[in-house]
C-alpha cells in the first residue's frame, strides 16, 4: 500500500489579520482557510468589518498585522507585498462595474490573456454557461440587472481565478430573483472548482451559498462552521438572533438546574445563581391543542406547558406568526405554525417548549 500524499495547502490561508482605523481594531485577529473547491460566508451584521478583510486579501488594503497565503506561497504580511493584479484572484462587488461601452463578450473578454481563438472559446463557453450566449454582442445598458449579474461573474471567472472574493454580490438584485440567481452562480462556482470567499449581511444568503460560515461581529470570527452547525448550535444569544427571531425566557440555575414557568431546564455548567437566557426559535414552540383548557399535564419530552393569550395573529405565507402574552410575567412569545392557523385574538392556549430546540447562555 502506497503512503497517503500529504493534503495540499488551502487555497487561501489568512492568519492572524488585524487592521486598525483611528486606533480602533475594525479587523481583529482574523484567521481562517479555505480550500479548493469551497464556498465560504464571512458572515455579519454591518460595519463587522468584512469588506475591510476582503479588501486586504484583494491587495488594495494593507493589514497592520498578519499574514495571507495562496497555495501555500506568502502573498503578503506588514512587509512584503505581491501587487492585487499579481495575486491570481477575482473580484466580484455589488455595483457589477461592467465597462458600459464594451460589449457583453468584451467585458468577459477583459481579464484575459493568450490567442484570440482560445479567448473567444473561453468567452463563449462562459457565457453558454451563464445562458447569454444570445446577448455576446449586446451592451450592458440593454441587459436586465440579474443579466448584467451574470456577466459581471463570467468576467470574474474568465481568467480562472484560484480565488473568488464576492462583496454582497446579489445586493443590488430584486429579491424576487435573487435565489435563482444565487443557485445559478453557485452551481458555475462548483463547476469552476475555485476557492470562493462570499461576503454578506444576510443568514439566509450564507445559508443557501456557503460550504462554511464565518459569523463575525465587531472584527472577531465569533463562530465557525457549517450552517447546520451554526443555526442548530449558536455560541451566543446573539449568534441565535443572527440567524432568526427569538424568544427568551429568564432564569436563574439552582442546582444545577433552572426552573421556569415550562419546567426545569439542565443548566451544566453554570454557577448556582447565574442568571440564563433560554432561548428558542418561533418554530420550535408547541402549541398544546390536546391540552388547551384542561390544565397542565406535564410529558418528559416537552416540559410543562405554559398558558397565554393569543394577542395577534397573522400569515406570513407557508407559515402564520401568533404572539401570545404569556400569564406567568405578561411577556409575549412568538410562535410560528405551519399553514394558516389564526387564533381570535384573546385565545387562551397552552405552549411548550421543544427541550432539544432550546439554547441556555448566561444572561
Ligand atoms: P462591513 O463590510 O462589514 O460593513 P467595513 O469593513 O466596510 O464593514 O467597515 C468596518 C468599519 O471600518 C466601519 O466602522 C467603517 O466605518 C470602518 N472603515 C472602513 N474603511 C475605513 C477607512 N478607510 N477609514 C476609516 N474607517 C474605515
Ligand atoms: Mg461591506
Amino acid at each position: 500500500m502506497s503512503s497517503p500524499s500529504p493534503s495540499p495547502p488551502p487555497r487561501l490561508e489568512v492568519q492572524n489579520l488585524m487592521r486598525r482605523f483611528d486606533g480602533q481594531a475594525v479587523v481583529d485577529d482574523v484567521s481562517f482557510s479555505i480550500p479548493a473547491g469551497q464556498v465560504t460566508c464571512l458572515l455579519g451584521p454591518s460595519g463587522c468589518g468584512k469588506s475591510t478583510t476582503l479588501r486586504i486579501i484583494a491587495g488594495v488594503d494593507m493589514q497592520d498585522q498578519g499574514r495571507i497565503f495562496v497555495d501555500g506561497n506568502l502573498v503578503c504580511d506588514t512587509v512584503f507585498r505581491i501587487p492585487p493584479e499579481r495575486r491570481a484572484i477575482g473580484l466580484m462587488f455589488q455595483d457589477f462595474a461592467l465597462f458600459p461601452h464594451l460589449s457583453v463578450a468584451e467585458n468577459v473578454a477583459f481579464g484575459l490573456s493568450g490567442p484570440a481563438s482560445q479567448k473567444r472559446a473561453r468567452v463563449a463557453d462562459l457565457l453558454e454557461r451563464v445562458h447569454l450566449i444570445k446577448h455576446i454582442d449586446s451592451f450592458p445598458h440593454a441587459l436586465s440587472g440579474g443579466e448584467q449579474q451574470r456577466v459581471a461573474l463570467a468576467r470574474a471567472l474568465a481568467p480562472r481565478p484560484r480565488i473568488l472574493l464576492m462583496d454582497e454580490p446579489f445586493s443590488g438584485l430584486d429579491e424576487r430573483l435573487r435565489d435563482g440567481i444565487r443557485d445559478e452562480t453557485l452551481g458555475l462556482l462548483k463547476e469552476e472548482g475555485t476557492a470562493v470567499l462570499l461576503v454578506t449581511h444576510e443568514p439566509h444568503e450564507a445559508m443557501r451559498m456557503a460550504d462554511e460560515i464565518l459569523l463575525m461581529r465587531a472584527g472577531r470570527i465569533v463562530q465557525r462552521g457549517a450552517p447546520y452547525n451554526l443555526y442548530n448550535a449558536p455560541v451566543d444569544r446573539a449568534a441565535a438572533a443572527f440567524f432568526s427571531d427569538v424568544n427568551v425566557i429568564k432564569g436563574r440555575v439552582q442546582s444545577a438546574l433552572t426552573p421556569t414557568p415550562f419546567g426545569d431546564f439542565f443548566a451544566p455548567g453554570h454557577a448556582d445563581g447565574t442568571e440564563v437566557d433560554i432561548v428558542i426559535r418561533p418554530q420550535h414552540l408547541k402549541i398544546d391543542f390536546d391540552r388547551a383548557g384542561r390544565g397542565p399535564n406535564p410529558t418528559v419530552q416537552d416540559g410543562t406547558p405554559a398558558r397565554g393569550v393569543v394577542e395577534r395573529a397573522r400569515f406570513i405565507g407557508r407559515e402564520s406568526l401568533v404572539e401570545f402574552r404569556m400569564d406567568y410575567d405578561g411577556s409575549v412569545l412568538r410562535a410560528t405554525v405551519p399553514n394558516v392557523f389564526l387564533p381570535k385574538p384573546g385565545t387562551a392556549m397552552w405552549l411548550m417548549l421543544r427541550r432539544d430546540r432550546c439554547f441556555v447562555f448566561p444572561a
